[in-house]
């Protein structure tokens, strides 16, 4: 079977998407992780339609890539004008691409109610855009907007907009979804029929097609990927998507779940089974560089793809994985992580213990045990399966190995507030190392800034590396609003160094005492990794 060819576009169609913004610096860093990954196509951007996409494709000049190939992506002339007069097509083939994508129309009802056009000038549009490009040399995709929408209200148009583009030479041509509202049954019954019209028409004695055939879909319906794959079970060789399907209104045909499936699933694989172990790592440096909170239900590659909490499910999965695991999660780069709540049962507790490095049964305080405070405490407001940093003190603590590396002896908390003036606040802190005291006064924005600038300052006395720890996130959540501003209250914070990212939690009806406890619990959790205290260096 013909291998297929990855065709990324989210440097182009994913920055269509709401909030997705990259500069052309940022979409270098992108196109050569894609090329790394082995992307075979990477489109880079509209030349014709902004700077920085022109910008984007000069300093793209400079790159080499191992196994994609650049594309820049245009439309067809406009018209009633020379495509070597358009200026979108002037564009095109300055951005220096040997392969060039075009989309051009093939629903009736955009040439004539859009674009105000006749049918047949369309037609000349996109004969003569696609051969004034191969007579400048270049590898043609012509992509078909609208392709499936087009073909349910005129077939035999929709059918002569593509034969006319294999006519002037594309390479490729690409039936787009493009509006998202096509079912993967219908996908598949009309790329057979375009299947059958254009082998009847185009194909040589040994049956061979001077041209491919592609997909790219949107996720209107929530069908991209499904769409996709049936588009390939129909005999397509290119499929495009974006990584983490970011693109416009429900985003384009995620990549990031077609090349597992592909691989994994139809035995169609796209890149190496290493390569593929990276796609994990390449969502999360997309949505970092798209400044995007990963979504953790994602497919193969969120950090919930292969969470367990259910009790029966951890106990079945301890002895088979594929109990409830429909792969093996390493073969995408992710891993199996065990919940803890008040869903669990013994089993998540010991496998929870293992992963954190915690031995049981220490002092005869099982793990049955350790449920049933777990259950408790989550009845109080707590929630474990969110928070492994305090888990894991809590599971020491029961079992005696909780090794305190500081103490706290007090502190008090002052916000100030003159008229016009913004709050100022003031943290005083007494904590114990060893025995030994230490007293610190901080500023911060509020008070839990203030404490934690205050707790850093007093450990930094004895503990070098924390400079190197940082919050990124601090979550407060509001349990019981019956309680009015009297209720209690769920603090969660995720902290994170060079290597790791953990969370910790803290409940009270106070806000500063629910926020010292996670706080306290990350610091603690942090220090229990490193060498134990320095003396002090006043
Ligand atoms: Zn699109």
């Amino acid at each position: 079977m013909e291998p297929i060819l990855l065709y990324d576009t989210t440097l182009r169609d994913g920055t269509q998407g709401e909030n997705i913004n990259f500069t052309a610096n940022e979409k270098i860093k992108i196109a050569k992780r894609l090329d790394k990954l082995g992307i075979h196509y990477i489109e880079g951007g509209w030349p014709g339609s902004n700077p920085r996409d022109k910008h984007f494709f000069e300093l793209a000049k400079k790159l080499k890539f191992k196994t994609a190939r650049l594309t820049a992506f245009s439309s067809t002339r406009k018209p009633g004008i020379n495509p070597n007069k358009d200026q979108n097509l002037t564009a095109l083939l300055e951005s220096n691409t040997k392969t060039v994508t075009i989309f051009g129309k093939s629903w009736d009802l955009h040439v004539k109610q859009v674009m105000n056009n006749s049918l047949k000038e369309n037609l000349a549009m996109i004969r003569e855009s696609v051969e004034y490009l191969k007579e400048n040399g270049r590898e043609v995709i012509y992509d078909a907007e609208h392709f499936f929408d087009g073909y349910i209200e005129n077939r035999d148009y929709a059918l002569q907009t593509l034969m006319t583009a294999v006519d002037g030479g594309a390479d490729i041509i690409v039936l787009c979804d493009t509006n998202g509202g096509t079912l993967p049954f219908d996908i598949e019954s009309i790329i057979n029929d375009v299947n059958n019209t254009l082998h009847e028409k185009y194909s040589d004695k040994a049956n061979n097609m001077p041209v491919k055939i592609g997909i790219h879909t949107h996720n209107d319906c929530g069908l991209a990927v499904a769409n996709s794959i049936a588009a390939v079970r129909s005999g397509v060789v290119m499929v495009q998507g974006t990584i983490n399907g970011y693109g416009e209104r429900c985003g384009n045909a995620d990549l990031t779940s077609i090349i597992p499936i592909l691989s994994l699933k139809m035995d169609r694989p796209c890149i190496s089974e290493k390569k593929l172990t990276k796609i994990r790592k390449i969502s999360r440096f997309i949505s970092e560089t798209a400044n995007m909170i990963p979504l953790n239900s994602r497919p193969f590659v969120g950090r919930s793809a292969f969470a367990h909490k259910g009790g029966i499910h951890v106990s079945a999965i301890m002895k088979v994985p594929r109990a409830y695991e429909h792969m093996d999660p390493e073969q995408v780069g992710n891993m199996r992580r065990v919940l803890v709540s008040d869903l669990s049962g013994k089993s998540n507790v010991e496998y929870k213990a293992k992963e954190l490095g915690v031995e049981l049964g220490a002092n005869g305080y099982d793990s049955r045990k350790i449920v049933e405070e777990i259950k408790r405490m989550e009845q109080e407001g707590y929630q474990f399966d969110v928070a492994d940093g305090s888990f894991k003190i809590l599971m020491e603590k029961f079992t005696d190995q909780f090794n305190p590396l500081f103490e706290l002896e007090s502190f008090r908390v002052t916000i100030e507030k003159d008229k016009d003036q913004p709050c100022l606040a003031h943290a005083t802190i007494k904590i114990s190392v060893d025995e030994q005291k230490e007293i610190t006064a901080a500023e911060g924005i509020g008070p839990v800034h203030a404490l934690d600038n205050a707790l850093r300052k007093a450990l930094g006395k004895f503990f070098p590396n924390l400079d190197s720890m940082g919050l990124i996130d601090f979550k407060v959540r509001v349990m019981d609003g019956r309680g009015g501003t009297a209720a209690k209250v769920r603090v969660l914070i995720e902290s994170r160094d060079q290597d790791r990212i953990w969370s910790t939690i803290g409940v009270s009806e106070d806000i500063i005492e629910a926020s010292w406890q996670a706080l306290a619990d990350s610091f603690q959790y942090k220090l229990s990794k490193e060498s134990s205290p320095s003396q002090p260096n006043n």
